[in-house]
């Protein structure tokens, strides 16, 4: 006999999700936490802090607003780290309350500290005051989720050194950035402070960034960042970062050097499992921390155990990690789960958004579907116009054959919210006619459909 059914690792979305599955499934379920309150990388350091960070900049500096009123537009003079702080712990607080109380209503149980195996289905927690105790389940879920890379050679000193995890506590804000790393937290952190008027340097070692977006894409919002004069320095390895007289300097093998106020290093994140002794348990790990799952299951190579979140690897978003805590927690109590959708939506929300669903255009071409791409600007929308947007687009693929739609790529405002009328009608499996001969709303960015639809449609032969 167990002490719980479930035990759950870290109280990130993936074991959130999980441990209130389970409790609706009437079982009895512990969720360890090694931070101060609950909520994991999403709530405390991850999305939910740069979402907010985002929206208040985008708020306090005007952003929206510049279209019609000119660049130097401001809502707030000076905005200083404290304006963006305060919003942020507010938010934070909120969300960390309804997750509390979801876990109180549903009897999800919670112990505070460190997790670690000591044996297969033991559990030892040590809490921060030293105490330990043994708790014993017939499932566990590893959730631990992810940290930042801090490799030895960079000089994190909290103070003008960052990883991704600091920066939503800094202390002032720079003039100027080098953000080292162009994924996808990277992009977001370099576009979020450019929006702030810093002057921002993103470095990217390969010659080019975010590849699993279409690539008409980046070359839309490539040409949206240089315009606003946020430097790339692309395609140059970095070949050191120090503190001269006090500021971050980078050094790049082309010879070019990157001197800035402040440095976020934002080139990757491992799996949190060193502390686990997961060889008590017999589940092994990668060089990244990674652990392998089987994809429909999540169980582990010891079935009982089962990994979910950031630390299985892709997609690492907080989105698709609610849904594998579910499936796990299904599968562990013999519940089937419907099978996962085919396509998910990916949001990066940089400044401007990029959303994407389905297939880009070179995916579509290597595998060599005939196909058609309609586009639309949503400066051709009446809704663009009343909000005085100049940049934005959506792109959509159609299969020429059998007029189904292959994929939705959109960078621009609201592109993370207009993707899911892409995505019901990619699930859907859904043909260029829906956009054709349905109503949208007037006057709506969500238009751009029926604008690109009927772009797709002039260019394919009608049936
Ligand atoms: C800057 C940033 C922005 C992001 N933006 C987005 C976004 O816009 N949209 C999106 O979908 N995703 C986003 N993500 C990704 C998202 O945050 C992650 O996919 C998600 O948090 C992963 O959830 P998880 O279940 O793996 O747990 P995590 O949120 O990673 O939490 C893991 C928890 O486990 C705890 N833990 C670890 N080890 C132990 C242990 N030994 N004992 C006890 N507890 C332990 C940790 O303290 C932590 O609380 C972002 C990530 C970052 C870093």
């Amino acid at each position: 006999m167990h002490d719980f059914d479930m035990i759950v690792i870290g109280s990130g979305p993936s074991g959130r999700r999980a441990a209130v599955q389970a409790a609706k499934l009437r079982r009895s379920v512990l969720v360890v936490e090694k931070g101060r309150r609950v909520g994991g990388v999403s709530v405390h350091t991850g999305t939910i802090p740069s979402k907010t960070l985002r929206e208040t900049v985008l708020n306090l500096s005007g952003w929206r607003e510049r279209g019609f009123y000119g660049r130097s537009y401001r809502v707030k003079q000076d905005i200083h780290a404290n304006d963006l702080l305060a919003r942020l712990r507010k938010t934070l607080d909120h969300e960390v309350e309804v997750l509390e109380h979801q876990f109180s209503r549903n009897g999800v149980r919670t112990a505070m500290g460190s997790a670690r195996f000591v044996g297969p289905h033991q559990i030892e927690v040590a809490q921060d005051s030293g105490e330990r105790r043994i708790y014993s389940a017939a499932h566990v879920l590893i959730a631990c989720g992810t940290r930042p890379l801090r490799p030895d050679h960079v000089p994190f000193d909290g103070a003008c050194v960052f990883d991704s995890d600091e920066i939503i506590d800094l202390p002032d804000l720079p003039r100027s950035l080098a953000v080292i790393g162009a994924g996808v937290i990277g992009v977001e952190y370099a576009t979020i402070f450019s929006a702030l008027d810093v002057k921002v340097t993103l470095v990217e070692p390969r010659a080019s960034f975010l590849d699993f977006i279409d690539k008409e894409l980046i070359d839309e919002f490539v040409h949206d960042l240089r315009d606003r004069n946020l430097a790339l320095r692309l395609g140059s390895a970095v070949t050191s970062i120090a503190l001269e007289d006090g500021r971050p300097v980078t050094r790049l093998a082309d010879g070019r050097r990157v001197a800035t106020d402040m440095l976020l290093f934002a080139a990757g994140r491992v799996g949190a499992t060193e502390a686990l002794n997961l060889e008590a348990a017999g589940v092994a790990f990668d060089h990244r921390g990674r652990i392998a799952v089987s994809p429909h299951t999540l169980q582990t190579a010891v079935p009982h155990i089962y990994a979910a979140g950031d630390v299985i690897g892709f997609p690492s978003l907080a989105s698709t990690s609610m849904e594998q805590g579910r499936v796990a927690a299904c599968h562990a109590f013999g519940l089937a789960p419907p099978p996962p959708p085919e396509f998910f939506p990916y949001g990066i929300y940089s400044v401007p958004e990029i959303s994407t669903v389905g297939m880009t255009e070179e995916e579509v071409r290597q595998r060599q579907i005939p196909y058609e791409c309609g586009v639309a600007r949503f400066r051709e929308t009446s809704r663009g116009h009343i909000m005085g947007l100049n940049a934005g687009m959506m792109k959509m693929i159609f299969s020429t054959q059998t007029r189904r739609l292959l994929g939705v790529h959109i960078v621009g405002e609201g592109a993370t919210e207009l993707i899911h009328i892409g995505q019901a009608v990619l699930n859907l499996k859904g043909t260029i006619d829906y956009f054709i001969e349905n109503t949208f709303n007037y006057p709506t960015l969500a238009e751009a459909y029926k604008i690109a639809g009927l772009d797709a449609w002039n260019r394919m032969a009608r049936p």
